[in-house]
């Protein structure tokens, strides 16, 4: 697959500053060398360390991957529990909860794996296959099912029943990682790893950034969804607003307080126009700039009611308007693929936008804006009807917020305050005690 005269030719901004490697066939994977063309060029380059290290990763992924002799002697060894281990060590990926929860442990996991020299296996189960293309050049990150059916990792129980747990304790499988509560911050605030992220990451928010265009890349399947439901809503819009309302319980926040603070969020922070209830007529057609807004949300109210409030009144900027949701579900599921797909396909519109806001606590708005390179407004979570006054804030960095830190130094035997240890690790505007790199 790599063609190295091709290669050659590739610009660099189709290769996003040379975090991507060239030479993939491009027909398999029309998503990976024309992002570029639909969303604007990153201003965060990624360090010259850093790309030495994904090439280095690439050629280790490539001797070690799926199909490789070292594989195959690393799973003969794991079936038997004896023999080489092939010299590669493994690190393997379980998907545990929604799709935003799984794409930000992913890179961050994949981060562990470039520290480690370890080679990164996903387990993509059936709800997660094909939204995805392959990262790594000439190979595969596909966790083979040969493997998933020697060893079980549903849960602890299992795992340790089936002897999961001695396999691990005798260095067989050398690491798993469920994709819960693992992000970027602890790799900062780990002594072993602290200046080699550093390195890597000089410009401390582009680590989901970099790590996350690197790595996802929607299949053609999701990218036709992307694509076209860009060019016939948004394209042609003079400027793009994501609103990404995320209610966590719909049995105790209503859609009309949701709505009240957004609307409170947009027109303090002057995102969306103000629509002029004097005057019913239609503003005058010259020099007409328009807005088209991209709603995401499981539930369609937010969508009826902001694109109604522009239809019923024009706005008072003579602005055109126009809003656009691509999917409500209405109900989280799992397991499902296609709620899958669709999630994935919504991430990456939200993260073509200009101005985004996101609602506070969601892995999915954190997809968004760190692909999107931007740094959005948050809403604050609204808890049982209790609001805050400004309703939303603007985000410190367009890193996730990693909800779980430690909050224990054991080596120092006392509590630690992990927003307060470094300059680039604060407490989130969204949870007050997560953190993220700024
Ligand atoms: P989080 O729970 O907000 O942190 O985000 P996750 O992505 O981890 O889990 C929420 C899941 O609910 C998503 O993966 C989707 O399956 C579904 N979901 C939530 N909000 C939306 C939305 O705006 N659009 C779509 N298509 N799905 C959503």
């Amino acid at each position: 697959r790599n063609d190295s005269s091709q290669s050659s030719r590739m610009p660099d901004d189709k290769l996003l500053g040379g975090l991507l490697a060239p030479g993939f066939d491009e027909r398999s994977c029309l998503s990976r060398y024309r992002s570029s063309l639909f969303r604007k060029i990153s201003p965060h380059k990624p360090s010259s360390y850093l790309l030495s290290k994904l090439r280095r990763y690439e050629d280790l992924h490539k001797r070690c991957g799926p199909r490789t002799k070292s594989y195959k002697k690393a799973f003969k060894r794991l079936k038997s529990g004896h023999g080489s281990s092939g010299g590669c060590n493994y690190l393997v990926w379980i998907p545990v909860n929604g799709l935003g929860n799984r794409m930000i442990s992913l890179a961050s996991t994949f981060l562990y794996a470039l520290l480690t020299d370890r080679v990164l296996l996903v387990e993509v189960g059936n709800d997660m296959s094909g939204l995805f293309c392959e990262p790594f050049p000439n190979s595969s990150w596909i966790l083979p099912k040969s493997f998933s059916h020697t060893v079980e990792f549903r849960n602890h129980y299992e795992r340790y029943a089936r002897g999961y747990g001695n396999q691990l304790k005798n260095g067989i499988i050398n690491e798993s990682m469920e994709s819960i509560n693992i992000l970027p911050p602890p790799f900062f605030l780990t002594p072993t790893f602290n200046q080699e992220v550093q390195r890597m990451f000089p410009e401390r928010e582009t680590v989901f950034h970099h790590l996350g265009r690197y790595l996802f890349h929607p299949s053609n399947e999701a990218w036709g969804r992307i694509i076209r439901f860009y060019q016939a809503y948004l394209a042609n819009a003079d400027e793009r607003i994501g609103l990404q309302i995320r209610v966590f319980n719909t049995k105790t926040t209503k859609a009309q307080t949701v709505l009240d603070e957004l609307f409170k969020c947009t027109q303090k922070e002057k995102l969306l126009p103000q629509v002029d209830p004097q005057n019913p007529a239609a503003a005058p057609i010259q020099n007409q700039r328009s807005k088209a807004i991209l709603v995401t949300s499981l539930y369609t109210e937010f969508y009826e009611n902001i694109s109604n409030t522009y239809w019923a009144k024009p706005t008072v900027t003579g602005e055109v308007i126009g809003v656009y949701q691509p999917s409500h579900d209405e109900t989280q599921h799992f397991g499902d693929n296609m709620q899958n797909m669709k999630a994935w396909a919504e991430m990456y519109l939200l993260s073509m936008s200009d101005v985004l806001v996101t609602s506070g606590w969601s892995t999915f708005g954190y997809v968004a804006q760190g692909l999107g390179g931007l740094k959005p407004w948050v809403l604050y979570k609204i808890e049982e009807e209790h609001t805050r006054n400004p309703s939303c804030v603007r985000d410190l960095s367009m890193e996730p917020c990693f909800h779980h830190p430690p909050t224990y130094d054991c080596r120092r035997k006392k509590k630690m305050n992990a927003g307060s240890l470094f300059p680039y690790l604060k407490y989130c505007e969204d949870l007050n005690w997560g953190v993220k790199l700024v």
